[in-house]
């Protein structure tokens, strides 16, 4: 099979970005709670219907309305550190958190954003259970900005602030487990103008995005802070929003299979109306096919037929053969319906005739389904085993999918998969989620405000890089791990307040305390000031470099401990330079048949054992020069 190279600006490729991040503030969006997650078991929980409002304008989540009809329970998981009356709506939102506003000016005017003269704080309708409330709070704070990559420049259609919503933590038949502690921190959200052409444009504008954000120095990091919705487009295709993907690097294959997906499935349509095949000849006519599998060995069904629950069939008209049809790796539009049924349906998933025989259903079996649908030749047989109404939900979604797949490709949100598939989440709301949250009066953002921020905002990360290899000599690798650090303040302030050379204080930041967490240590539990301390042991001659790893594994088990107590706890006490000229002389003179035999060559061997003693204790040029002076004048005599 010819690898299929695409060429995205003649497929005509829109793709829009929105960034979600939260901040790194002192308490939520709308009341005083840390925003932190708990790892704990819950202290509070408490059971909720779903409740699905019916918005000022009448609209209604068609996906969250089917939910509230089947039944759906959300149990509610709190702390009482990380939540309270605000989380659980049972207490109007307190103010909006003007630290958090504060951040999203900020990271606005860096990309040259005009904030609004009012903030007006919205409900969007979000009726997942992730939210207690039933919407989830967002205001505008600016309009209009850009944002530069290489020599490009992409218009930033918004950006705002919103709260968290509550995150996941399970499902069990119809409850839902969502922990509320994510809830209602403060998120920023950056939304780009659909105006990115290629996949890899759409990694280097989220690239950009996310520096500018890391560049206030206040948002969180680490995986799960920061999510970004992505909205691919293409003519003839549909308009795909792709939730929550948390990894920079999938997205360009993200959007790469969903091109993919669509031009395959807009090649499907055309095929099926070639066959002569039209959306009203998929008929939602399902036949009870339970006893042609009485005998089965097939071990789903066989469960299922112990269950005393229903085979239901439907007969998909000229469908023979595109089921099978791969969309994306490993995925089929046969998935595609599958994922549909189980929506819908609630099943475990679909059979259809274009995998049979397999799964231990027989060919026989196989004839006698068709005959029983009534199908021809080129007719597809789909069939799920559950009860009846489950069956009957799922292949009502089945024939909907298939009819669409005669017309093209369907809108709708899907979620991605680790390995930058995408699966159907729900179908896409409607445009008009948004209505006033009458609770919190709009706030004047006045220009004398806005002119203050202005005055003192912080550098850009790409100008921060250019600076930090002039005035520290850091070459580009170094220097940009620096700034991917969360240390790049430290590391200026340690360089200005020790003679420590830049590269090594930079070296320790970045590699030395990475290569330590990844053997283990818990790196994190050293503080800042203790690294500091570090450094000023190092400057005035207390420690040596080669001590540093042995000092920060000690100091991550000796919480509130000094550097000099983990130095004389490690036996790391620096030796001087007439204790180590006495040393060396030893070392020399106990080796003399080994310097005598190899002359000036016994210099690693020496060296080895030199360094065994005093490693940590000394610096190792130091004895370096020092045993190549003895071992000169020893040879020389
Ligand atoms: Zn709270």
């Amino acid at each position: 099979m010819k690898r299929l190279e695409i060429d995205y600006q003649k497929v005509g490729l829109k793709v829009g970005l929105e960034i979600h991040q939260q901040l790194d503030t002192s308490a939520k969006l709308f009341c005083n709670c840390k925003p932190e997650l708990f790892k704990e078991e819950p202290e509070i929980t408490f059971l909720r219907g779903l409740r699905p409002t019916q918005s000022e304008l009448g609209q209604i989540d068609p996906a969250a309305y089917f939910e509230f009809q089947k039944g759906v329970k959300i149990l509610y998981e709190a702390n009482r550190a990380t939540s309270c009356l605000v989380e659980m709506d049972e207490e109007p939102p307190h103010p909006l958190n003007m630290e958090a506003v504060e951040i999203t000016l900020i990271a606005a005017l860096m990309m040259n954003a005009k904030p609004v003269e009012e903030i007006h704080v919205m409900r969007k309708t979000v009726i997942d259970g992730s939210n207690t409330t039933g919407f989830q709070r967002t205001c505008v704070i600016a309009l209009d900005g850009e944002v530069k990559f290489g020599e490009k420049i992409v218009p930033i259609q918004h950006i705002s602030l919103e709260e968290d919503a509550a995150r996941k933590t399970g499902a069990e038949g119809n409850v839902l487990c969502y922990r509320i502690d994510r809830l209602g921190i403060p998120l920023i959200e950056v939304a780009t103008a659909p105006v990115i052409k290629s996949p890899e444009e759409a990694e280097e504008v989220a690239l950009a995005i996310g520096r500018v954000l890391r560049a206030t120095g206040k948002v969180k990091r680490g995986l799960g802070t920061i999510r970004q919705d992505i909205n691919i487009s293409i003519p003839n295709g549909a308009l795909i929003e792709i939730k929550g993907v948390q990894e920079l690097e999938l997205l360009p294959l993200v959007v790469k299979y969903e091109v993919q997906r669509q031009l395959k499935l807009m090649k499907i349509s055309e095929e099926l109306r070639a066959r002569g095949i039209k959306e009203e000849n998929i008929k939602e006519e399902f036949i009870d096919v339970t006893d042609v599998f009485k005998e089965t060995k097939c071990k789903v069904l066989r469960k299922a037929l112990d269950r005393n629950q229903h085979i239901l069939a439907v007969k998909l008209l000229k469908f023979k053969s595109f089921l099978k049809r791969e969309l994306m790796p490993s995925f089929r539009l046969g998935t595609e319906m599958s994922d549909r049924a189980r929506f819908w349906g609630r099943v475990g998933g679909i059979f259809h005739t274009d995998e049979l025989p397999a799964y231990r259903i027989t060919k026989g079996e196989v004839e006698k389904l068709r005959e029983a649908v009534e199908v021809e030749d080129q007719d597809a047989v789909v069939f799920v085993a559950d009860n009846q109404e489950n069956a009957k939900d799922a292949l009502k979604a089945v024939v909907e999918r298939a009819r669409e797949a005669i017309k093209g490709v369907p809108q709708e949100t899907r979620a991605p998969k680790p390995d930058g598939t995408t699966r159907y989440m729900r179908p896409r709301p409607g445009a008009a989620r948004m209505y006033p949250e009458t609770d919190i009066p709009p706030i004047q953002i006045t220009e004398d405000y806005i002119r203050k921020i202005g005055l003192q905002l912080p550098e850009l990360l790409e100008q921060k890089l250019e600076r930090l290899m002039e005035e520290y000599r850091l070459n580009q690798k170094l220097a940009r791990q620096v700034l991917d650090s969360k240390h790049s303040e430290l590391f200026e302030s340690i360089v200005k307040e020790t003679k420590v050379s830049p590269t090594t204080v930079a070296a320790f930041l970045t590699e030395t305390l990475k290569a330590s967490r990844r053997d283990g240590v818990e790196v994190d539990k050293v503080s800042e000031s203790q690294i500091r301390e570090v450094f000023n042991q190092i400057s005035t001659g207390e420690l040596t470099k080669e001590a540093i790893p042995d000092v920060i594994v000690w100091l991550s088990s000796h919480e509130n401990k000094g550097v000099r107590e983990a130095i004389m706890s490690l036996g790391l006490k620096v030796i001087s330079e007439d204790e180590l000229r006495a040393f060396v002389e030893k070392v020399i003179e106990d080796n003399t048949s080994l310097i005598q035999e190899r002359g000036e060559n016994s210099f690693d061997v020496l060296m080895g054992m030199i360094m065994r003693e005093m490693r940590g204790r000394v610096d190792a040029a130091l004895v370096s020069r020092v045993l190549r002076e003895k071992l000169k004048e020893f040879v020389r005599v």
